[in-house]
């Protein structure tokens, strides 16, 4: 290519990274703070044929083997699995025990939303966010078999709490997992408070108890930062355990990370892993407390796991989607 060429291409792959950067700061503002917006984007994605559950979610794995489950992940996107609590995985794979990790986003996001990309390039990027995920835990033995996506998009899980909870219900009723790990609410990502709130919430319906936190990043704890600590918290939580890393496990938390390349997060290979008991109940009062969504936003979703008409709901939809 001539060197007019490379300098179009380049001016090219500027616009397009400011557009996209610009847009998804516009769609940040409005989606925390008006509720009609995502209502919205909901029905656009409807219509492109993006988000219909249960069938068509972009990115969607969920090809169950109900075999013995020591440990069940949830996370946000694929690498949070690894960020946030890679050793410990590693460690729980050193007694020989099964793990299932379950990506909640597709991972979509990148540079735009999926909502207004092609369709074409965010099922592309679906795939390779997954492919990655995929390669990373392999190298702790975990199999392709045993990695789930629910598909859900990625930024945009608070269109589908509902849908979420249908299948971390099935999951948990399913697998019987003897230890559950989930992000914490820390206010560092919309989509992992999402994903913490709704496991924790609908694990507390089920019955559920033996949930375990991890911590990420967040405002004042930086993505990286070695010695990670949870926020203080107004629900009173006892057991924090702080992972000390020793130089071999980190190799194996870097070279995890590596395999994320879409993403360059082996430089975080020093982030620290800390992780706790999880208070199921009122896991609200830390979502109005740290998730960036204005409380008029919040309030919807709450209310609805705070009713049991909808937990009520969801055992119909899951004997009805996931029969087996
Ligand atoms: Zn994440």
């Amino acid at each position: 290519m001539n060197i007019t060429g490379q300098i179009k291409r380049f001016i090219f792959k500027v616009n397009r990274f400011v557009d996209d950067r610009v847009i998804s700061n516009i769609i940040l503002y409005f989606r925390t703070r008006v509720t009609f917006f995502d209502k919205f984007i909901k029905v656009i994605e409807y219509h492109r044929g993006l988000y219909r559950y249960p069938n068509q979610m972009l990115g969607r794995k969920m090809d169950i083997n109900f075999d013995k489950t020591d440990v069940l992940v949830f996370a946000a996107h694929p690498d949070d699995d690894i960020l946030g609590i890679g050793t410990v995985l590693y460690r729980h794979r050193l007694k020989d025990e099964k793990i299932k990790v379950v990506f909640v986003t597709n991972g979509t996001a990148g540079n735009g939303e999926s909502w207004y990309r092609r369709k074409d390039k965010a099922k592309n990027r679906a795939n390779l966010r997954y492919h990655e995920g995929s390669l990373a835990l392999a190298q702790i033995g975990v199999s392709k078999k045993d990695i789930y996506c629910l598909g859900l998009p990625d930024g945009g899980t608070q269109r589908y709490m509902k849908q979420m909870a249908v299948d971390i219900t099935m999951l948990i009723n399913k697998l019987n997992p003897n230890r559950v790990y989930v992000h914490g609410i820390e206010g560092g990502h919309i989509d992992h408070d999402m994903t913490s709130f709704a496991v924790k919430s609908t694990c507390h319906k089920l019955g559920y108890f033996n949930v375990f936190e991890y911590t990420q990043y967040y405002p004042a704890q930086p993505i990286g930062t070695e010695k990670v600590k949870f926020l203080s918290s107004t629900i009173d939580k006892t057991g924090v355990e702080m992972i000390e890393i020793s130089e071999d496990e980190r190799k194996i938390k870097r070279k995890m990370l590596s395999f994320h390349k879409s993403q360059g997060v082996d430089k975080y290979y020093r982030q620290g892993e800390t992780i706790r008991k999880a208070e199921l109940k009122n896991s609200d009062i830390e979502l109005y407390r740290y998730c960036p969504i204005s409380s008029s936003c919040l309030e919807p979703l709450v209310q609805d796991f705070q009713m049991n008409i909808f937990f009520s709901e969801l055992t119909v939809l899951e004997s009805e989607n996931h029969s087996v």
